[in-house]
């Protein structure tokens, strides 16, 4: 019997075999008492190994269809931890409209290390095919991307890098397992905030990674060992309690943002709207094929930056943060906050615009939020009545 993932999130874990208890036990013990000189018990020491962390990694590893998981400090320690694997002298191409960290981590930390890279546009294949080169090693991709949610061909891209030995890394944060598998594409890491959708209540700050190749996931559990960016035994519980629940949130929320998508769009003060569900999307079709869902995230743009601020001072229900994925329905403003580290020329040529925003859709009941979105863009068209889009 293969179960649906919405109940697999739920049983993932299984009863505690000794008590029987429904919750996995948060281990907190750094260190392990060894039987005797010879004799090495399973675990030894909290940073090499926990079973409470265990139980995540193996839970995530079921659920991307892999063998191996990995559970990180941050999203970053797990993205960066991936890149470790690369050595001076490599080269990496990356979907130039990366998450702002990521972005970072490449032109500011593997750039020292003697690491190249190329930023391109993903989605098209010839400049993705034509940006390799001897040396590049890993092909990184984001898809949906990050803000604008351009969508990159796994399958494709994966083959192409197979081809020309390189390694695809996917960052499946917007999407998670219930949407999409990067691995059964072809990928070999999927790495995950996890910080975002799959805790899902804004509590803690996690990563995870999952490898199917399992002399590639020796190798990442070499660095997670080594680099030692684990995630500890109490926010690994938290993650797993909140995996259990990503079925119902994921699907409630994508919902509700596939309505809201659709009344932005029509809405006159919208300039544009980015939303993968959209049929008329230009990658709505890959992203049909390769994902099972739209997901809880779309941005809009508005005029400008003055018209960004009345409709986020309008705004009642949402949080205005940085993050995504919660319960709670949050607004950001990627020029200062997700992509504060890129460039404002790299952050224009990527559609960051000062008049876009991000709306990551929660579990607030529907017609509040439509309710709430329609005052504040009220208030922006009373401020500026000349900025009317037609689409
Ligand atoms: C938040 C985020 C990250 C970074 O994760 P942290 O948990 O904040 O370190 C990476 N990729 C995407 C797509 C994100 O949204």
């Amino acid at each position: 019997m293969t179960n649906h993932l919405e109940t697999r999130f739920i049983h993932s874990t299984g009863v505690d075999k000794e008590t029987g208890a429904v919750n996995v036990p948060i281990y907190l013990s750094s260190t392990y008492h060894q039987p005797n000189i010879d004799e090495f018990g399973p675990f030894d020491y909290s940073r090499s190994g926990n079973p409470t962390r265990q139980k995540l990694e193996e839970t995530i590893a079921k659920l991307e269809n892999g063998t191996r998981g990995f559970a990180f400090s941050s999203g970053m320690a797990a993205i960066s931890s991936a890149f470790m694997l690369l050595s001076a002298g490599d080269h990496v191409l990356v979907s130039e409209d990366v998450y702002g960290g990521t972005y970072r981590f490449v032109t500011e930390v593997l750039n020292k290390f003697n690491i190249d890279y190329t930023f391109v546009n993903m989605t098209d294949l010839s400049e993705m095919a034509s940006a390799i080169r001897e040396n590049t090693k890993v092909i990184y991709i984001e898809t949906p991307s990050n803000p604008v949610m351009n969508i990159t061909d796994i399958e494709i891209a994966a083959k192409l890098a197979k081809a020309n030995d390189c390694l695809t890394f996917v960052d499946n944060t917007f999407m998670t397992p219930l949407y999409q598998n990067p691995l059964d594409l072809g990928a070999d890491i999927v790495l995950h905030s996890a910080t975002k959708f799959l805790s899902g209540h804004s509590d803690i700050i996690a990563g995870l990674a999952v490898t199917k190749d399992e002399e590639l996931g020796s190798r990442l559990a070499f660095i997670q060992n080594t680099f030692g960016s684990i995630l500890g035994a109490q926010d690994s519980y938290s993650l797993l309690q909140g995996i259990k629940t990503l079925g119902a949130r994921m699907k409630q929320s994508s919902a509700s943002a596939r309505i809201i998508a659709d009344y932005l769009h029509s809405h006159p003060v919208v300039e544009e709207v980015y939303y993968p569900g959209f049929r008329f999307h230009p990658g709505n079709p890959i992203h049909e094929r390769q994902a099972r869902g739209a997901g809880a995230v779309l941005s809009l743009r508005l005029a400008d930056k003055a018209a960004a601020k009345v409709f986020v001072d309008s705004l009642q229900i949402p949080v205005f943060a940085v993050s995504l994925g919660a319960v709670e329905t949050i607004l950001s403003y990627p020029a200062t906050m997700s992509h504060a580290a890129m460039p404002q020329k790299q952050r224009e040529q990527r559609g960051i615009t000062d008049g876009l925003l991000r709306l990551s859709v929660g579990l607030e009941y529907t017609d509040d939020l439509l309710e709430d979105l329609e005052q504040a863009l009220k208030k922006v068209h009373q401020t500026s009545p000349q900025a009317i889009f037609s689409k």
